[in-house]
C-alpha cells in the first residue's frame, strides 16, 4: 500500500471502506459520512464509480469466484488516475 501519500481529507479511509460501501456493509451511520464526503471529493467518487462498475461486472459474470487478476489492474488504474494532473 501506498503509505507516502497521506491526505487530511478522509480518502484513506474511505478506500479502505469504499469496497463495503458498494456491498452495503455498512451500517447508516457511516454511509452517510462516506456519502457526505463522495459529494466533496472527485477523486473517490471517481474510484467509487469504478468499484461500481467493477462489482457488477464480477456479479454480471461470476457470482462464486471474484477474478482477483481483474481487480488488481483495476485498482492499480485507480491509483494511476490519482497521480494525473
Ligand atoms: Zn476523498
Amino acid at each position: 500500500m501506498d503509505t507516502s501519500r497521506q491526505q487530511d481529507c478522509g480518502c484513506g479511509h474511505v478506500r479502505e471502506v469504499l469496497e463495503e460501501y458498494v456491498h452495503a456493509e455498512l451500517d447508516s451511520r457511516e454511509r452517510a459520512a462516506l456519502d457526505a464526503h463522495l459529494r466533496s471529493c472527485p477523486e473517490c467518487t471517481n474510484a467509487h464509480r469504478l468499484s461500481l462498475t467493477l462489482t457488477s461486472v464480477i456479479v454480471r459474470g461470476c457470482r462464486e469466484q471474484a477474478p482477483i487478476e481483474l481487480r488488481r489492474r483495476v485498482i492499480a488504474r485507480i491509483e494511476t488516475m490519482r497521480d494525473v494532473p
